[in-house]
């Protein structure tokens, strides 16, 4: 497998960790949408982060959904993940691009290109409603975005790295990241305040994890080496992709919910019409048939 997530634990417990390498499936991700570098970087951030969200969900059949509503030039961002680390997304303008950062040349602006707004984490874990969270966005760079969320939404200290590189032919060179969160203090004889002293320490040096993606780093030791001392357990490892999971069926129901007044004006034009997912950008087209079909359905 070549993208996947390892999860586990460090420091008998008290820390829960997600690690990610997601290059094939933000490289996917650029392929389907005509991503900009820009924007490569950024919902590249977001699908590794939402990867790794989705792989905290505690049943198989729960789906995470992150969805940035912001005023920078992309114009948002969706990201909707399973519990199996299938993971799917897009960005409202996939091709805007913007210049470098001013202060670092080689740096993707990010935060440029998202700039001020909204995280919403919608959980849909099969109850009638799901669950949904929020915080506002602090710099538009995604990963601390995230980190703001666990802490004000959900309450948990969390640590999340996330990278992307892109090449110098728009491919995605490297891209991975990783999601830290200390567990409440129990009588396990760690110091939590040197594993917190310490973990602070060694998150500065881990400034680009890309870079030491390029150095031959793996999600595995890359916790080894940001644990140190602390004992590491990887508890499994998910193969990681972007899949979209969208059938004429699924589109079928979108349609029908726009209601039938609409539906009998499509039908009276006499044309077929299409439906683009916005995940995967295929294409449903459908005729007049269909669409009297859809609207005998609706009488049932
Ligand atoms: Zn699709």
């Amino acid at each position: 497998m070549s993208d996947y997530i390892i999860r586990g634990t460090a420091a008998s417990g008290q820390v829960r960790f997600f690690a990610a390498t997601t290059r094939e499936l933000v490289e996917e991700a650029r392929r389907i949408h005509g991503l900009s570098r820009v924007c490569t970087a950024a919902l590249g951030r977001l699908l590794t982060g939402g990867a790794m969200m989705g792989a905290m969900c505690k049943n198989d059949t729960d789906v995470l959904t992150l969805q940035i509503q912001c005023d920078g030039p992309i114009g948002g961002l969706v990201v909707t993940a399973d519990a199996r680390a299938n993971v799917k997304g897009y960005a409202i303008r996939p091709t805007v691009e913007i210049p470098p950062k001013k202060d670092n040349k080689e740096k993707l602006d990010v935060g440029g290109v998202v700039g001020n707004g909204v995280l919403h984490v919608i959980k849909d874990i099969g109850l009638k409603e799901p669950y949904v969270g929020q915080s506002n966005l602090v710099s538009g760079e995604i990963a601390e975005d995230l980190t703001t969320y666990f802490a004000v939404s959900e309450q948990i200290p969390t640590a999340v790295c996330l990278g992307v590189l892109v090449d110098k032919d728009d491919s995605v060179k490297q891209a991975g990241g990783f999601i830290i969160q200390m567990l409440p203090d129990g009588d396990k004889g760690v110091d939590m305040d040197a594993l917190a002293d310490m973990l602070e320490l060694r998150l500065a040096a881990f400034v680009s994890i890309t870079g030491l993606m390029e150095d031959g780093m793996v999600p595995e030791t890359m916790m080894e080496a940001l644990f140190q001392d602390y004992d590491v357990v990887i508890h499994d490892k998910l193969e990681a992709k972007y899949a979209c999971n969208c059938s004429k069926e699924r589109v079928e129901g979108a349609i029908a919910s726009i209601g039938r007044k609409d539906i009998q004006e499509m039908i009276e034009e006499g044309k077929p019409i299409e439906v683009k997912c916005h995940f995967c950008n295929k294409n449903y087209v459908f005729d007049v048939e269909d669409l009297k079909q859809i609207l005998s359905y609706d009488e049932e």
